[in-house]
């Protein structure tokens, strides 16, 4: 029979909700519907395949590069490995990191990349060789470099992979000045900035006791204020989920719950992500963990335990309407991009939850990437170098950080930091000013209009008024 071509329910959404999430934010705004629709579209898709040679068969590998939003060069956002990636997915996640961008002040507009590929399968050198051609071919259509297109780390993409990027650009661009800029996640080795791998993570964490720490909006909710003694539920143990859960404990809370691909644990006394990572290297999964109370076959059984706060860290569409009533926590805190449908939120809205939207609470990452594109520009190893020069980048630094975050430091407090600061400690105050400050000037948004129903509507109106501001300088050529 032959295939119907009739749209079925999997087809994929995640950028029509994204859309759907934007629409409705829009009409908070004053913009004209022509400037909105240029704000939402994706500027440039870029979809290609390339041969991949595997002893003796031959593999076609599909890939994309989306830029969202070119209103800031360059376009910023990670790259993605995973058989699941596929075109709606990238332009969604593009979009997301444009109004990302947006909402920390971070100068870029929004880009994301992916190979539908499941990393698992290939070997190391194979890896390599798939990373080496997709830059190869980036490069050829112009779609990375230090002033055009900045890709980062994402699902199934870390350090090793950047540093491969980052030796192919520089080797197809001899005397390139800036060129190591042409990607941030770096290792420190390779001009990477300390403290970006967990900034993510470490954003979430900031995010989640700058709400909790409101007094008014935690009694709303039925909570008491203070983020000391709160029980989380972990989504994801990767990247951002192992930094928000460290990042969490430091700052008093108890994880109660741990939820990955092979199952979930849950201990209403606390469990030790680094425990349960250790437990998994000897035995092969977290399940089987004896320090948990109780432990599910599945992720999704996980979510739906008793606990305050509940981060999903893994990938989207993991609440839905389907779910969303289960739920038991009170605010959800999106480390993940898109982890919650529309109809998802409305629904936990409706019951009095909080949602800390995506595009603010994951905005750590390319925050510290700011910190090190800009390391890389200004071409500093920090603490290998004269004093002076790096007393200079120090002051470079101070400089920006304080334009972003609009912070204004005492004469004593900037000297101390130019003459004595260590890199890892600027990148974190950097970092914390930024999440603290975008957390109030979203939450200020939606307490200026009684008609803005959640958190994720103002940071959309937020986006929309700095995006349609450029634009508008701009103007349009020709
Ligand atoms: N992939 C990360 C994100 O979704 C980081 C992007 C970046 O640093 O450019 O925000």
């Amino acid at each position: 029979m032959a295939k119907s071509i009739a749209k079925t329910a999997q087809e994929p959404h995640f950028f029509d909700d994204v859309s759907a999430f934007f629409d409705h934010a829009a009409q908070f705004t004053k913009h004209s519907q022509g400037l909105l629709n240029q704000i939402k579209v994706c500027n440039s898709v870029y979809r290609f395949s390339f041969p991949f040679r595997r002893g003796d068969t031959l593999e076609v590998i599909n890939a994309w590069r989306v830029e969202h939003s070119q209103h800031m060069s360059p376009t910023k956002g990670g790259i993605r490995y995973s058989e699941m990636v596929n075109e709606d997915e990238v332009m969604a996640l593009a979009a997301l990191m444009t109004y990302k961008c947006a909402i920390v002040n971070v100068p870029f507009g929004g880009a994301k990349g992916g190979i539908a590929i499941n990393p698992k399968n290939y070997s190391v050198a194979e890896l390599e060789n798939i990373t080496r051609r997709y830059t190869v071919e980036l490069i050829k259509k112009n779609f990375i470099g230090p002033a055009i297109d900045v890709p980062a780390p994402d699902y199934g993409t870390g350090e090793r992979e950047m540093s491969w990027i980052a030796d192919t650009y520089t080797t197809m661009n001899p005397g390139q000045l800036d060129a190591f800029g042409c990607v941030t996640g770096k290792p420190i080795s390779l001009h990477g900035i300390n403290g970006r791998k967990a900034a993510t993570g470490r954003g979430v964490a900031i995010a989640i006791r700058e709400c909790v720490d409101v007094t008014e909006d935690m009694k709303e909710i039925g909570l008491t204020p203070g983020i000391t003694g709160k029980k989380v539920i972990v989504q994801g143990l990767g990247n951002v989920g192992y930094n928000t859960a460290k990042v969490l404990m430091e700052f008093g809370a108890v994880i109660v719950g741990i939820c990955e691909y092979d199952g979930a644990l849950y201990n209403p006394d606390g469990l030790d992500p680094d425990a349960i990572l250790e437990h998994r290297k000897n035995t092969g999964s977290i399940l089987g963990y004896k320090k948990a109370s109780k432990e599910f076959k599945t992720s999704a059984e996980g979510l739906e335990q008793p606990c305050d706060i509940l981060v999903p860290a893994a990938l989207e569409n993991q609440l839905t309407e389907e779910n969303i009533g289960r739920i038991q926590a009170k605010i959800i805190a999106e480390g993940a991009n898109g982890p919650t449908t529309p109809g998802a939120e409305a629904a936990f809205v409706k019951k009095g939850g909080i949602i800390i939207p995506d595009m603010y609470c994951n905005a750590g990452g390319v925050t510290v990437s700011y910190f090190e594109w800009l390391k890389n520009l200004s071409h500093v190893a920090f603490g290998r170098m004269d004093k002076r020069y790096e007393e200079m980048a120090n002051l470079n630094l101070v400089n920006t950080v304080e334009a972003i975050t609009g912070k204004s430091l005492t004469p004593a407090q900037r000297m101390t930091i130019v003459k004595g600061a260590d890199e890892l400690e600027l990148v974190n105050s950097g970092l914390e000013d930024t999440m603290i400050r975008a957390y109030h000037e979203i939450r200020e948004i939606k307490n200026s209009n009684k008609a803005i129903d959640t958190l994720r509507t103002a940071a959309f109106v937020g986006a929309i008024d700095k995006i349609a501001g450029s634009y508008q300088n701009l103007g349009i050529w020709p």
